[in-house]
């Protein structure tokens, strides 16, 4: 971060500040935003999280899980008034505006500096402060960096830890992806000596499962894959109805895509998941084929290398066809990945 000593400077006075986690924000998201906020607590400063849109029930255990608000028109005036009085934004876990809506209204029109924590690609231009690098495992890797540089090390304790340690966890897919770096083990062991019990927060994200959510997972397994191995890639097609039958909630299909890139011979899955106001995709890769530029090429989207997202416009039962479209686009390179 270039402007390190202005921001220290700045947050050397108690003030007023607001966190924004991504839309339908994750763990590391949410873990950041928990974390960062426990921190800037003990430092005097009073922190409101404001989550763009709700979250998977499974992060509800998170420390001050009862303190966020969750944007609804109806809390717009409250919302207002929080953004009015503060001193300070802090956006996690994203890079790109649109990212937070529908909160990007704020931060358009916001005459307060903005602080950016991400590792995303992108173009974070809204940002006074930025500790943006594309090459870190999580944003909870930033935090971690975050709190060192404000020189808080000493500060962590175990609710902090925990947040921390679950952004890692999950954005490494529970360090296995490539960017499981010797760093990150580092931080896990420098939080694992703080007394944090990691068990417990892999048992409170992996094994919080509804029941609806395994039966959908069995459902989608059985009746909603399709695989191409002549490309290689697979992707599973989720309707409206299948969601209903099984009570869809925000997180259920979380993970479901890794499935389809399980297969042998896949290098590309995708997830295409019909919620009714939107049709939402989900991408993720193994090995050289950028996923985050095929989300933003064809499907309004982005997110990193090897994992990424994006929505397809018009019906439902066209957006199959315009998937595979898309991909036939890129069959010569899939191939050559085979
Ligand atoms: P997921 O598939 O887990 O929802 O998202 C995978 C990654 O892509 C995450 O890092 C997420 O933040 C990013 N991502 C998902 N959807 C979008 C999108 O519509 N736009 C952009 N820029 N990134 C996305
Ligand atoms: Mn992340």
């Amino acid at each position: 971060m270039e402007n390190i000593d202005k921001l220290k400077a700045f947050l050397s006075e108690p003030k007023q500040l607001v966190i924004i986690p991504h839309q339908k924000p994750d763990a590391d998201a949410l873990g950041s935003a928990h974390g960062l906020s426990l921190f800037l607590q003990k430092k005097g400063h009073s922190v409101q999280i404001i989550s763009p849109t709700d979250y998977p029930q499974f992060l509800a255990w998170m420390p001050q899980d009862d303190k966020i608000i969750v944007y609804k028109d109806k809390n717009k005036d409250q919302i207002d008034k929080i953004f009015e009085q503060s001193d300070m934004v802090f956006c996690l876990d994203f890079s790109e505006l649109s990212r937070c809506k529908p909160l990007d209204i704020y931060l358009t029109d916001y005459k307060k500096p903005i602080t950016l924590i991400d590792h995303h690609r992108g173009t974070p231009g809204m940002a006074d402060y930025k500790l943006w690098d594309i090459n870190a495992a999580a944003t909870a890797e930033l935090i971690y960096d975050f709190i060192g540089l404000l020189e808080g090390q000493d500060d962590i304790d175990i609710p902090i830890a925990e947040c921390i340690y679950a952004g890692l966890m999950t954005d490494t897919g529970s360090f296995k992806h490539p960017s499981t770096s010797s760093k990150v083990h580092r931080i896990a062991a420098e939080l694992m000596d703080l007394g944090m019990n990691a068990a417990r927060v892999h048992n409170l994200v992996y094994d919080n499962n509804s029941e609806n959510k395994l039966r959908l997972l069995g459902h989608a397994l059985l009746n909603c894959l399709v695989v191409k191995q002549d490309v290689g890639a697979a992707y599973f097609l989720l309707s409206q109805d299948d969601l209903k039958r099984f009570d869809f909630r925000t997180g259920d299909s979380e993970g479901l895509v890794n499935y389809a890139l399980s297969i042998q011979g896949i290098q590309f899955a995708a997830t295409i998941i019909d919620h009714g106001d939107s049709i939402r995709c989900s991408f993720r890769s193994i090995g050289n084929f950028s996923v985050a530029d095929f989300a933003r090429q064809h499907f309004e989207g982005g997110g990193h290398f090897n994992a990424s997202g994006g929505i397809i416009r018009g019906e439902f039962k066209d957006a199959a066809t315009k998937f595979e479209d898309a991909v036939a686009q890129h069959a010569k390179e899939l191939k050559s990945y085979l």
